[in-house]
């Protein structure tokens, strides 16, 4: 499982920049860059979930994964030691990206 660093500080998961989900799932199915990947587990801050907010970030996580054109992707799994998603100012799961995406 993939070490995970998540700049996505608006989403409900955010603890300390590591997921407090357990597993996340990224979309891109035809993703050639960065940019054209996006976290689907986003949940902005305030919005209803079902996670234990007091739940603690986890440093590795699992990753499912659509964006087969990555090197990284194994049958839609991730195989990378670590990555990053990126997302700063990000309200949506569409103004955020998987940082490590890499092109076959
Ligand atoms: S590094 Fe590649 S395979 Fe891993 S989550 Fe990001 S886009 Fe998917």
């Amino acid at each position: 499982m993939p070490k995970l660093d998540c700049s996505a500080t608006n989403c409900t998961y955010n603890k300390d920049k590591l997921c407090a989900k357990g597993d996340i799932l990224v979309r891109g199915s035809s993703a050639e860059k960065p940019s054209e990947t996006c976290c689907d587990s986003f949940i902005g801050a305030g919005r209803d979930c079902y996670c234990n907010s007091s739940a603690n970030g986890k440093e590795k996580i699992a990753v499912a994964c659509e964006a087969i054109n990555c090197v990284f992707n194994e049958n839609r799994s991730c195989t990378a030691k670590h990555i990053g998603i990126s997302g700063t100012k990000a309200h949506s799961s569409s103004e955020t990206e998987c940082a490590s995406f890499q092109n076959r």
